[in-house]
C-alpha cells in the first residue's frame, strides 16, 4: 500500500501555524513511508474563501520546504463528485430531504434548552411520506439533505495517536446536513457541506491516512459513517494535539502570531521554524536531539511518538533553534537575508559594488543574531559615517589618556598605514606601552572614538570595516572635536 496523506486548508485566512504544523506531520509521514503528500484547497465557503489566501498558503508551504506531490486540488472544481455522492445516498435511502424552517429549528433548540438537553436535530423529517413532502413543497419550502445517523451506533476507530476511540451516534447531533437548500429552485439540492465533501475527496484521492488536528475528532466519527454508507474503505486517522500558549490555552490571535507570515516577519528562518514545528508534539527517538532538517526528521518520524497532550508553544526554544541556524549560515546567504532589513531601516545596500564589505559585516554580527530582525540593531553602529556618542562613551573620553589614544591613532592612520588585524593589534600594544596606561583604557577609548559607545561587536573587525569606508578617521576626528 502506498501511503497517501493530505493537507486540506480552507483559504479563509493566511497559512496558519496550526495548519502548517499539521502539514509538517503529514509531510514527514509521507516522506518516512515513501508516500505522497497532497494539497487540497477546501474553498467551498465562497464568501470567506479568497484567492490571495490560496496563494499565501502555497507560498507559505513552499517557503517552509513542505513540497507537495499532487495538487492543489480545489473543492469548487469537484462539486459534481459531491452531488453524485449525495444522490447515491438519497437513492439508497441513507439520506433524505428535511423541510424544517430556521424558525422550527430554533424552536426545537429552545425546547431542548428548557429541558436541559443538548441541542440536536430530532430527526423529525426522517420518515416523511411522499404526500407530506409534496405538501411542504407546495408551501414553497426548500429542503436541506440530511444523512441518517443511527443513535444506537457506536463508532470506533484505532487512532494512530490517541489509541482506541469511541463515539456514540447519539452524541453527533442528530441526522447531519450534507447539502444546503438549493440556490436555484431547479436544482434538486444545494451546496454540499464539509463532511461530505471531505469524505468524497479522501475516497477519490485514495487517502490512506488522515492526519489532522484534534478539533476534527467529532467530524471523524461522522465521516466514518459516510465512508460506510458510500461503501468505501475507511482510512487510518491520527489526531494531532493542539498548539497551546504558555497559559495552556489554544494559541490564538491574542498571542500576537497566527500566520506563517507573522513568523517570517519576526525574523525566523523557514528551516528553523520547520524544525521547531516538528518538535511541537513529536518527540524524536533520541529525545535530546533538537536540531533537524525536515529530511532528517522524516527518517525518524512515527505517529506513535506524537503526544496526545497539547503542545505548548515555547518562544525561547524557537529563538534558540533559530539562532542555531542563523549562526551556521554562510555570510553570503546572511547578507541576502539581512539586506531587506537594512534597506527597511533606510540604509543603502549596494551589493554589486560593496558585496565583500557587507559580507564581512554579516560575518561579524552573525554570531549575535537570534532573529533576522536583530540584524539592524547589531550592525547600526557600523552603518553611518558619523558616530553618536553615548553618555558612557562621553564619560570614557574624559578618562586620563583617552584623548592621547585618539590623537595618536588618528595621526597613525593619516600616514596611510595599511590596517590589518595584525597591524591594529600591534599598534594598540605599542600605544599601551608608550602611554603607560592599561590596555583596557586604550581599547575602550578607541572603541568610543570609533563607535561612539563602550559596547558593540569585536573592536578590531569593526575597525577594519570602518577603515574600508574611510570612516575610522572621520569618526575619530569627530570624537576629538568634542574634546577640543
Ligand atoms: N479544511 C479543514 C480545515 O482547514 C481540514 C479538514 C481536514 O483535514 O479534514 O480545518
Amino acid at each position: 500500500m502506498t501511503v497517501r496523506v493530505r493537507i486540506a486548508p480552507s483559504p479563509t485566512g493566511n497559512l496558519h501555524i496550526g495548519t502548517a504544523r499539521t502539514a509538517v506531520f503529514n509531510w514527514l509521514y509521507a516522506r518516512r513511508h515513501g508516500g505522497q503528500f497532497i494539497l487540497r484547497i477546501e474553498d467551498t465557503d465562497l464568501e470567506r474563501s479568497k484567492a490571495e489566501y490560496t496563494e499565501n498558503i502555497q507560498t507559505g508551504l513552499t517557503w517552509l520546504g513542505l513540497t507537495w506531490d499532487e495538487g492543489p486540488f480545489f473543492q469548487t472544481q469537484r462539486l459534481e463528485h459531491y452531488r453524485q455522492a449525495i444522490q447515491t445516498l438519497l437513492d439508497k435511502g441513507l439520506a433524505y430531504r428535511c423541510y424544517c424552517t430556521p424558525e422550527e429549528l430554533e424552536q426545537m433548540r429552545e425546547q431542548q434548552k428548557a429541558q436541559n438537553l443538548a441541542p440536536r436535530y430530532d430527526n423529525r423529517h426522517r420518515h416523511l411520506s411522499p404526500e407530506q413532502q409534496a405538501a411542504f413543497e407546495a408551501e414553497g419550502r426548500q429542503a436541506v439533505i440530511r444523512f441518517i445517523i443511527d443513535d444506537e451506533r457506536e463508532i470506533r476507530w484505532q487512532d494512530q495517536i490517541r489509541g482506541q476511540m469511541l463515539w456514540k451516534g447519539s452524541d453527533l447531533g442528530g441526522d447531519m446536513v450534507i447539502a444546503r437548500t438549493p440556490d436555484n429552485p431547479m436544482d434538486s439540492f444545494g451546496q454540499p457541506l464539509y463532511n461530505l465533501a471531505v469524505v468524497v475527496d479522501d475516497i477519490d484521492m485514495a487517502i490512506t491516512h488522515v492526519i489532522r488536528g484534534e478539533d476534527h475528532i467529532a467530524n471523524t466519527a461522522k465521516q466514518i459513517l459516510l465512508y460506510e454508507a458510500l461503501e468505501a474503505a475507511v482510512p487510518e486517522f491520527a489526531h494531532t494535539p493542539l498548539i497551546l500558549n504558555k497559559e495552556g490555552r489554544k494559541l490564538s490571535k491574542r498571542d500576537g502570531v497566527t500566520s506563517i507570515d507573522d513568523f517570517k516577519n519576526m525574523g525566523f528562518l523557514p528551516q528553523a521554524l520547520a524544525n521547531y514545528m516538528t518538535l511541537l508534539g513529536w518527540t524524536p527517538p533520541d529525545s535530546t536531539q533538537e536540531i533537524f532538517s525536515l529530511a532528517e526528521a522524516a527518517s525518524q518520524f512515527s505517529l506513535e511518538r506524537v503526544n496526545k497532550a497539547g503542545a505548548k508553544f515555547d518562544w525561547d526554544k524557537l529563538d534558540w533553534i533559530n539562532s542555531q541556524y542563523l549562526h551556521q549560515l554562510p555570510p553570503v546567504e546572511l547578507v541576502t537575508l539581512l539586506t531587506p532589513y537594512w534597506q527597511g531601516a533606510g540604509y543603502t545596500v549596494d551589493l554589486e559594488q560593496d558585496g565583500a564589505w557587507w559580507q564581512q559585516l554579516a560575518a561579524l554580527i552573525g554570531p549575535s543574531l537570534t532573529r533576522l530582525t536583530d540584524g539592524v540593531k547589531e550592525s547600526q553602529l557600523l552603518l553611518t559615517e558619523a558616530i553618536t556618542l553615548s553618555p558612557e562613551g562621553q564619560e570614557q573620553l574624559q578618562q586620563p589618556g583617552a584623548k592621547a589614544v585618539l590623537t595618536d591613532i588618528s595621526d597613525w592612520l593619516a600616514t596611510g598605514e595599511v590596517l590589518t588585524a595584525e597591524s591594529a593589534k600591534t599598534k594598540i600594544n605599542e600605544l599601551t606601552k608608550a602611554l603607560g596606561v592599561k590596555k583596557g583604557v586604550v581599547m575602550k577609548s578607541l572603541r568610543v572614538g570609533l563607535m561612539g559607545t563602550v559596547h558593540g561587536p569585536d573592536l578590531i573587525q569593526s575597525w577594519q570595516l570602518l577603515h574600508q569606508k574611510g570612516w575610522d578617521q572621520s569618526r575619530l576626528a569627530q570624537a576629538l572635536q568634542t574634546l577640543a
